[in-house]
């Protein structure tokens, strides 16, 4: 099934890019939106991004989360804990960056996100 932005009101997507050389830095690999699939369950973009992604040999990635109001406002995107899990499971990624609150991008290496992620579910 073809993936299309649909007419929401925010747009929340990841998009994993090569940080390989061999492969072009900045190539997009696999791209997810926020979904609602059949039998209504919700879809996160990461999982949706992660699922269509094949990696090559020593390919390395970035997942960039990005979630944009219809009137264009940037906002928080930060991965959840279960999408956290999931990106855990993909050692190709190497980087996670997301639109954050103050409308910016925060980016941190995927051990580093890793466990501040498992250091905000303890609190
Ligand atoms: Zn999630």
């Amino acid at each position: 099934m073809k993936k299309a932005f649909k007419a929401h009101s925010m747009i929340h997507a990841t998009f994993v890019v090569s940080a390989s050389r061999t492969r072009g830095v900045h190539r997009i690999v696999s791209w997810g939106v926020n979904h609602i699939a059949e039998g209504g369950r919700s879809i996160h973009s990461e999982v949706d991004a992660l699922r269509g992604l094949r990696c090559r040999g020593r390919e390395r990635l970035v997942l960039l989360n990005a979630r944009i109001s219809r009137t264009g406002v940037v906002n928080m995107s930060r991965p959840c804990p279960n999408c956290a899990r999931w990106i855990s499971c993909r050692p190709h990624i190497i980087r996670i960056s997301w639109t954050d609150q103050d409308h910016a991008i925060t980016s941190k290496p995927s051990d580093l996100f890793q466990k501040t992620t498992v250091m905000k579910n303890m609190l």
